[in-house]
């Protein structure tokens, strides 16, 4: 056993002892709160016409669900390491809330995530790196940390075996295998194709024999990788792409004589529900459907890694966008928003895949009262498609109102889009109690200064 994730060594688990595996009832009206308090503290308004607002209770509460429900499902001592996907949500107070409070590290897939995860304090032993394209000063600062490295391909772990030669590291090595089990309602998310560009496609001719001698002929590689889920892909895939990791590690101890594969990391993938708040699938669903059909992984015998992303973070983000004009056009009225393709970029491109939920809110913050009226609601970018919502059926839309687009705390409000130069939202944390609502800066709005200095500004003369 890998003693590194072990609960005692583990980080901080705070105080969240309700494992809230059900969808939390109380979110709503949280959001309510928080969505007038905004208006009325000014977090959002007239000269701050979009932000972003994340629900601190909401993201506990998932952190504590997530743990609970794989600790339900292996005997206690089980060295399980929850590693939260920054690419979800790549902000350094969320990840620090996520490691202090919630007890989750790191799954990072660049630079740049390792080092939010390094500025949230996340440390090496809680972090694992997966980016399909390391080069090697990634590799060796990785191995140099000793943070647990996913190889994606041979020649990765040729890279690799240079640098373990050269040196001893405490690194966790693995390599991830595409189990190819297919993929699901979102092409561009389906990790597990029979063409995916990640990892070693295991039902590819010599494959898998390939797979079962490179770990015969680097008795250090202990970890085993598979990420196969994701938005839009059912619960049972990616149980059957689990099982296919488990089956592996299993001829590969057996062909070893020894436990050589120690930890199994699963990766994340639980899809989120973006037509109400209802927060289902849980991680218990799935924890339950694992030990059911991968009841060998569970029994205590491998630890286990998890990558989640989008589910510990979609349903606590609310987009809050001021309403600057409201038009008709072809008799279609038309709500012109802050919010758009800089923040809502998936949805703007591919609408049918990414529809999000959005809710009308009055001048006061106010739930906007009146009858549906089927209207677009638009973003502020300077092309056509520029749009959060065709044809929708809301209360209609007035200038000074706000367009709350929800479940956008994953892959949205931090995954910004330059296009036409719109500055970065500035996003907020919220606590909603009896004494009001309270937000803290998470991240500042982007300043024009800062947008003209990353454009170039420094450098006017260049091109002359
Ligand atoms: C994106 C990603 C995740 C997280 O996926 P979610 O769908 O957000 O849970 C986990 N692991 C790897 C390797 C990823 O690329």
């Amino acid at each position: 056993m890998p003693s590194d994730i072990s609960p005692d060594t583990g980080p901080g688990t705070g105080s969240d002892t309700d494992p809230g595996t059900g969808p939390d009832a109380a979110a709503p009206a949280r959001r309510e709160q928080a969505v007038r308090a905004a208006v009325e503290q000014g977090v959002v308004g007239p000269g701050l016409p979009l932000a972003g607002l994340l629900d601190v209770t909401g993201i506990r509460a998932s952190a504590a669900a997530l743990r609970a429900a794989f600790d339900e499902v292996t005997p206690p001592g089980t060295p399980v390491l929850h590693a939260f996907a920054v690419k979800a949500t790549p902000l350094v107070p969320v990840l620090r809330l996520l490691y202090e409070h919630g007890g989750i590290g790191a799954e990072v897939a660049s630079p740049g995530e390792l080092a939010l995860a390094r500025a949230a304090g996340v440390r090496p032993a809680h972090t694992v790196l997966d980016s399909p394209a390391k080069t090697s000063a990634e590799l060796s600062e990785a191995l140099a940390l000793g943070i647990a490295v996913n190889a994606d391909n041979p020649q990765e772990l040729a890279r690799i075996d240079a640098l373990v030669e050269a040196g001893p590291s405490t690194s966790p090595i693995g390599l991830r295998v595409n189990p190819q089990i297919g993929g699901g309602s979102i092409g561009a998310l389906s990790t597990a194709t029979a063409t995916s560009k990640f990892g070693v496609a295991l039902r590819d001719p010599g494959a898998r024999a390939w797979v079962v001698r490179a770990y015969l002929d680097r008795p250090w590689m202990t970890r085993l990788h598979t990420h196969s889920g994701s938005q839009g892909l059912p619960l049972e895939l990616m149980t059957r792409g689990v099982a296919a990791a488990y089956e592996l590690a299993e001829e590969i101890n057996a062909a070893a004589g020894r436990r050589q594969i120690d930890t199994v990391d699963i990766g994340g993938g639980l899809p989120v529900n973006f037509a109400s708040d209802a927060g289902t699938p849980t991680y218990a669903d799935y924890a339950r459907l694992l030990k059911q059909h991968v009841p060998g992984l569970l029994d205590g015998r491998y630890g286990l890694v998890t990558e989640f992303g989008r589910s510990l973070l979609a349903k606590h983000g609310t987009v809050l966008a001021r309403v600057e004009y409201a038009k008709t056009s072809g008799d279609r009225p038309i709500a012109i928003t802050h919010a758009g393709v800089q923040i809502a970029t998936r949805t703007v491109y591919a609408p049918e895949s990414w529809p999000l939920r959005i809710a009308a809110y009055d001048a006061k913050g106010l739930p906007k009262a009146g009858p549906p009226v089927a209207q677009d609601v638009a973003g502020p970018a300077c092309f056509a498609g520029d749009l959060l919502a065709e044809n929708r059926l809301l209360p209609l839309l007035d200038p000074g109102d706000y367009a709350a687009v929800l479940d956008t705390g994953a892959y949205y409000m931090a995954a910004h889009y330059a296009y036409n130069s719109l500055a970065r939202a500035g996003i907020h944390g919220f606590t909603a109690g009896p004494g009001g609502v309270r937000f803290s800066v998470v991240r500042p709005p982007q300043t024009l200064a800062e947008i003209v200095t990353e454009s170039g500004g420094a450098h006017a003369d260049a091109l002359l």
